[in-house]
């Protein structure tokens, strides 16, 4: 089981004039290998909005070599999760009014409760709410063989392994944390990939 999570303001695109009127922000958070990056990249597109990655954040910091990159590289090594004190005032930033005034499509974060409860905590404080939370779902055994196929660095067996352990124990209680407070949308993430993200689209223009 895995989310998507929906943020944003303002709506942005004609796709959406129906549901997305007024504000919409959108999350996604999934487990590992759903596809979550692809899917966020492309909704981002569909509906002009900035795609917000931590994952994405984090590996480009670590090439760049800063020192958050540093920082951060033996957990996104391992597959574990990057500690919160580097990551949660990071990703708030990243998603302030200022540098995402009509909205963002948020992937990766938040990835524990902590996270979700000073995300909520801070959009809260500025007065924005979630208005989608979106769930994809994939059959386990494909997840596997889907992200040893990609080929990204962090993507070895025992790193997927520990990804894995981490999105059950750390980011799962982060789905009944929203469904505590919202209703969330179930997608169908087996299939192509446009296919996918039209099921995504649809089910936010209902
Ligand atoms: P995945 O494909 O596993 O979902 P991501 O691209 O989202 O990967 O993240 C890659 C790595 O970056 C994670 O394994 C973790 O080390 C780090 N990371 C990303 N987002 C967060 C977060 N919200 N909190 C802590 N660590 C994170």
């Amino acid at each position: 089981m895995f989310a998507f999570f929906f943020f944003n303001d303002t709506a942005t695109s004609e796709i959406c004039t129906r549901s997305l009127v007024g504000s919409v922000r959108c999350v996604l958070e999934t487990a590992p290998g759903v596809g979550k990056g692809t899917q966020a990249e492309l909704l981002a597109s569909k509906l002009n909005l900035p795609h917000v990655s931590t994952g994405a954040i984090f590996r480009s910091a670590i090439s760049e070599g800063t020192d958050l990159g540093l920082k951060a590289k033996a957990f996104s090594d391992s597959g574990t999760l990057v500690p919160d004190e580097l990551t949660t005032s990071l990703a708030i930033e990243a998603i302030s009014t200022d540098k995402c005034p009509n909205g963002f499509i948020l992937d990766g974060f938040p990835r524990n409760i902590n996270q979700a409860q000073a995300l909520q905590e801070s959009l809260n404080i500025q007065n924005r709410n979630i208005d989608f939370v979106v769930c994809l779902t994939v059959p386990e055994n494909e997840l596997v063989s889907r992200m040893l196929n990609r080929g990204r660095v962090d993507d070895t067996e025992e790193v997927i392994r520990t990804r894995f352990k981490v999105y059950e124990e750390l980011t799962s209680p982060v789905l009944d944390f929203y469904k505590n407070i919202m209703e969330i949308i179930q997608i169908n993430g087996v299939g192509e990939l446009n296919e996918i993200s039209e099921r995504i689209v649809n089910s936010l223009v209902k």
